[in-house]
């Protein structure tokens, strides 16, 4: 699930608190040494959530995700699967894990990422993993290292038995709350270079085993107008850039919010809002700069490339009443496509399916929040979201999963690891 970018601020806060939590448990009682591999899910899902790995664009500690996907390599090997670094920015990598069965086999994909939102306001030790009523609380434990611990052991039971009718990989990526480095890279760099092409992709994020084909995008940026400053004693002899982002505002509000009609049965309506404002710098002074932060929800069947350029349509009317308004547009900040279930039916049909045979709910939904499943949307390889814990306990001050859905989760992705799909159509056989 993706995070917000002005939680950087408080990074030296949050840093703090880590190292106190730190101070307050030790966790390296329940890693395993290298060769050594867990006895169940739920003691790995602990080992994991052991691993500080706040994101590094909030916690300002480089590299957040190494120590847990060398963790994760050792604990792979152990379990007799093949395991690729594939680099992606300083010494951090996406760590792919797989099992092939034959050249001819479809290949199947799984993603997780491994980083987390901050721990700051928790109020359960975040590394702790401490277990109260069926539950497990921490940092991460549903959003989502309960996935990337159940698609392990998954892997590791369907490697042990029978039938093998699939090529199966994990992928586990890095800085998916901020900036999905891990995942864009996976999809433009790394899975060309591969030399297979996945049938789909699982993306594990807690949808309560719901079957998730559909959420929105967004394209995150700033616009800014551009004064002349003066004492205020002789406003006229500058400009005010407040004034000019007021028209900005209301141009916006007026003439481009309101057109936005487009939605999707599955996700909802088009949205856009103007949520950061910042202007002037002291009150004697006519203001030389002002600038805002606008916010635009993309339904499936948008295109993100297109919001800037209608958005600079209104500008341009707008500089053209207004003489000498200034202002300007910056590339966005985030810019995260929808995840389009058109493309996708075949390989949704053939996970529903498998659902259905479990008995678990099996219709096709849709979420407002963001996940890596729209980034394989530029390989063209369709996906779906699907995983353990709910995401109303994702990111709250006292995360948790059930762990009768972590067990469950095991089930589903061992179930369909172990379902023939046909290559190419992502039907079942
Ligand atoms: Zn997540």
């Amino acid at each position: 699930m993706l995070y917000a970018l002005y939680h950087r601020e408080r990074v030296k806060t949050r840093i703090k608190v880590t190292r106190d939590m730190n101070r307050k448990s030790d966790t390296s009682k329940v890693r395993k040494m290298p060769g050594q591999v867990h006895d169940s899910c739920k003691s790995l899902l602990l080992a994991m959530v052991g691993f500080d790995t706040v994101n590094t664009n909030i916690s300002g500690k480089p590299d957040a995700e190494l120590a847990l996907s060398q963790y994760l390599e050792s604990q792979a090997n152990a379990m007799g699967l093949t395991t690729r670094r594939l680099p992606v920015s300083g010494e951090g990598f996406n760590l792919l894990v797989s099992h092939r069965v034959s050249d001819e086999a479809p290949w199947l994909l799984f993603e997780s990422h491994l980083d987390t939102v901050s721990v700051e306001g928790m109020t359960v030790d975040p590394f702790a993993g401490q277990v109260r009523a069926g539950r497990m609380y921490g940092r991460g434990a549903c959003d989502t290292k309960g996935s990337g611990a159940a698609i392990l052991w998954a892997l590791r039971r369907y490697a042990e038995g029978s039938p093998q009718p699939n090529n199966v990989a994990i992928v586990y990526t890095l800085d998916e709350e901020i900036g999905k480095t891990g995942a864009r890279t996976f999809v433009k760099t790394h899975l060309p270079a591969l030399g297979w092409k996945p049938v789909g992709v699982i993306v594990g994020e807690p949808t309560e085993l719901r079957l998730v084909v559909a959420h929105n995008g967004v394209v995150r940026w700033r616009i800014e107008t551009q004064g002349i400053a003066t004492h205020s004693s002789d406003p006229g002899g500058g400009r005010s850039a407040i004034s000019m982002m007021v028209k900005v505002i209301r141009a916006l509000e007026s003439r481009y919010i309101p057109m936005l009609n487009t939605s999707h049965p599955l996700t909802g309506r088009a949205q856009c809002s103007i949520n950061v404002i910042h202007g002037g710098t002291q009150i004697n002074v006519i203001p030389e700069h002002c600038e805002i932060h606008v916010d635009r929800r993309i339904v499936p069947g948008e295109d993100p490339q297109q919001v800037l350029p209608a958005v600079e349509r209104v500008l341009a009317e707008l500089r053209g009443v207004h003489e000498g308004l200034n202002v300007s547009q910056d590339q966005p900040d985030i810019d995260d496509p929808p995840l389009d279930p058109s493309g996708g039916e075949a390989f949704a049909a053939f996970v529903r399916r498998v659902l259905e045979r479990m008995e678990l709910p099996s219709d096709l939904t849709g979420v407002g929040y963001g996940t890596d499943a729209s980034s394989f949307g530029y390989a063209d390889v369709p996906a779906v979201v699907l995983g353990p814990g709910s995401i109303a306990q994702g990111h709250t001050c006292d995360e948790w999963i059930d762990l009768e859905q972590l067990r469950r989760s095991v089930d589903v992705y061992l179930h369909l690891m172990c379902s023939p799909i046909e290559a190419g159509k992502g039907e079942e056989q």
